[in-house]
């Protein structure tokens, strides 16, 4: 894998940057003003990715702030020009979630992702701009997702692993009725400074745990746990060279006014004396394709693919990784071409090391 493909598989998308929540750990520097994007943005990047999804499958995730916050009538205005071409995702915390949204999803196909840390005790960072509680809200977004027999993904973040978490949260999930279940150690990027440093072995052995319990009733996708047993059989087929994609996709995010950040949407709305906005361009201004095509002259890239070939090789974990997370390694080390951060640690090498330990644990012959 080396450079970025001028072709993505996905873009995300920022209809508002106004999320109703506040949560404790939440990246976004914009959350509490409602800066909606323009339909002609949304126009510009359906014309751009038009040929790309004519030939496969192309997704747009609508991200936020809460997506959901923009009201149904301008996500509709922004759907629109993209109609008939590709998959749509949104991410949301659910809240606002109603019967008319369900019907919205279902006549626009657009696919679910829930934000939910699991049991009500675990939601204590996901609180309204009153500083109220969400968790039952979320659960009657939730209960209307049933309702209407949509399917939906949950996200939820570990802020503190600890022994027993993985258990209760993958019980949790399952009863929730999720189908893909993803878990974010929660990273310290963007506004949210609080460490991410954890012990190693409470993070291997959250990973551990949470491999045995899906073991014992895999009927959710667990996102972590698939990855690393996809790795750990290529190893074993010898193919690993084949698990990483040729070149990293670019993940264009175009946010509320059209700009265009690469790679890393926790980059979008900052900026920095060297690195400027952080933006590669805007749709309103020069199409998406050209924008992708230079995406190295954008000096902060240059200085990220620099750090990717450091981690090539130097780290025994690159095969499985990539070296990606340029937003984690400019908010740990202030710069794009370190290597290690505290989020590679938690959620490559020690999630690699808590599957190996959970097969270790149950070899044949294994002492438990
Ligand atoms: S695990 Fe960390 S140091 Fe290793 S390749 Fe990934 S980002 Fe680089």
């Amino acid at each position: 894998m080396r450079g970025v493909t001028a072709v993505p598989s996905y873009v995300v998308m920022q209809p508002t940057t106004l999320c109703n929540l506040d949560c404790v750990y939440c990246y976004l520097p914009h959350r509490a003003v409602d800066r909606r994007m323009p339909v002609p943005v949304a126009a510009a990047v359906a014309a751009a990715v038009r040929p790309w999804a004519a030939s496969g499958r192309f997704s747009v995730v609508w991200h936020g702030g809460e997506p959901l916050a923009a009201g149904r009538e301008h996500l509709a205005a922004l759907l629109a020009p993209f109609e008939g071409t590709v998959e749509h995702h949104v991410q949301t915390n659910a809240t606002l979630i109603d019967d008319a949204w369900c019907e919205f999803f279902a006549a626009h196909r657009m696919r679910v992702s829930v934000s939910v840390d699991g049991p009500r005790w675990r939601n204590t960072d996901r609180v309204t701009r009153s500083g109220q509680p969400a968790y039952d809200r979320i659960r009657r977004g939730v209960a209307a997702l049933r309702r209407h027999g949509l399917p939906f993904s949950a996200l939820a973040v570990v802020s503190r692993p600890e022994p027993g978490l993985a258990g209760e949260l993958y019980d949790y999930f399952l009863d929730l009725g999720c189908d893909v279940l993803g878990i974010n150690i929660e990273e310290a990027e963007g506004v949210n400074t609080r460490s991410n440093a954890h012990p190693a072995d409470a993070v291997t052995g959250f990973w551990a745990e949470l491999v045995a319990a899906w073991r014992r009733a895999p009927r959710i996708h667990l996102r972590e746990i698939e990855w690393s047993l996809r790795y750990a059989a290529a190893v074993l087929d010898g193919t690993s060279d084949e698990v990483l994609p040729r070149q990293l996709d670019p993940i264009p995010t175009i946010g509320h006014d059209g700009s265009v950040t690469l790679l890393s949407p926790e980059l979008a709305g900052f900026t920095h004396p060297r690195y400027g906005d952080f933006s590669s361009g805007n749709v309103l201004a020069r199409p998406l394709g050209e924008i992708l095509a230079d995406a190295a002259v954008t000096p902060w890239v240059r200085e990220f693919l620099t750090g990717v070939e450091a981690c090539r090789s130097g780290c025994p974990y690159f095969g499985f990784c990539g070296g990606g997370h340029a937003a984690n390694r400019y908010f740990e080390h202030g710069r794009f071409d370190g290597t290690e951060t505290e989020h590679c640690r938690n959620s490559k090498i020690r999630l690699l090391e808590g599957v190996l330990e959970h097969a270790r644990e149950h070899q044949p012959g294994a002492a438990r």
